[in-house]
């Protein structure tokens, strides 16, 4: 069977974001997706309505009933919702610390709304940034979880606070052309990529992008290597992602 890929997130009903969009791109990255649900949310492309998170007790069932089910390599958490849930997520880390762990720091949605209390959250997610084999914060959730205004600070503060690596997502910088990623190791920058600014908003484009890469992980691609497959990727399905009738956020098509 193929490497598994177990996601700790939430349903976004639009299938732009969310367990969706883990599945179909975890599913185009080669791995095999599995799915320990975070949180019910209400939400269409344009807006989030509000959510129902999964209780801990649940949560951690859902996952341990699959631990010697399916081989899993890789863990990825995107909405988590609560703090019962970062703690219930940090449990089942430790007791499986030869999985490798992709943590997408989601604290709200590229739309505004609210996916979880971020201030909470925020403190909540102290516990599982020594966990991560990689965190992959756009600027937004950098600044929030370090305090840090300043990238190179909050870069080098996530460092002190027990990351490993980090990708740095420039998607809401002030750069009309194109979007800077930058990969950072043990502290030092080990790559970065520049690729143009498409137009529009894009739902569930961070979602896509950490699990291609824990996708790509889990079958054993140095991690350089996975962050840029995954960035490769991500552009075409944002190239050629589409607009929902309204025109919401547009949804990536990752088939
Ligand atoms: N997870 C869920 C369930 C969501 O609804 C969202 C956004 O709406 C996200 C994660 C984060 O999405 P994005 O990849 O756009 O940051």
């Amino acid at each position: 069977m193929r490497p598994t890929v177990l996601c700790f997130s939430g349903l976004d009903p639009s299938g732009g974001a969310g367990l969706q969009a883990d599945i179909e791109a975890i599913g185009q990255s080669g791995a095999h997706a599995a799915i320990a649900c975070t949180a019910l949310t209400i939400q269409n492309s344009q807006q989030v309505f509000g959510f129902e998170a999964t209780s801990k007790d649940l949560l951690l069932a859902q996952a341990n009933a699959l631990v010697q089910d399916l081989p899993i390599k890789a863990v990825k958490s995107g909405m988590l919702g609560t703090t019962d849930n970062i703690a219930a997520l940090a449990e089942f880390l430790r007791e499986h610390p030869d999985y490798l762990y992709v943590l997408d720091p989601v604290l709200v949605a590229n739309s505004g709304g609210s996916l979880g209390n971020q201030e909470t959250l925020v403190k909540a997610f102290v516990e599982l940034i020594p966990l991560a084999t990689v965190l992959t914060p756009n600027t937004v959730e950098l600044r929030a979880l370090t305090g840090e205004q300043d990238l190179d600070k909050a870069t080098a503060k996530l460092f002190e606070m027990g990351a490993k690596a980090i990708l740095v997502k420039g998607g809401h910088e002030d750069t009309p052309d194109y979007i800077r990623n930058a990969l950072y190791v043990n502290g030092e920058m080990i790559s970065e990529t520049k690729c143009p600014r498409l137009d529009g908003e894009y739902h569930g484009s961070g979602c896509s992008l950490a699990s291609f890469i824990a996708g790509r992980l889990a079958l054993g691609d140095a991690l350089n290597v996975a962050v840029n497959y995954a960035e490769t990727w991500l552009f075409g399905v944002l190239k050629n992602a589409e607009t929902p009738v309204v025109g919401g956020q547009k949804i990536p098509k990752r088939f």
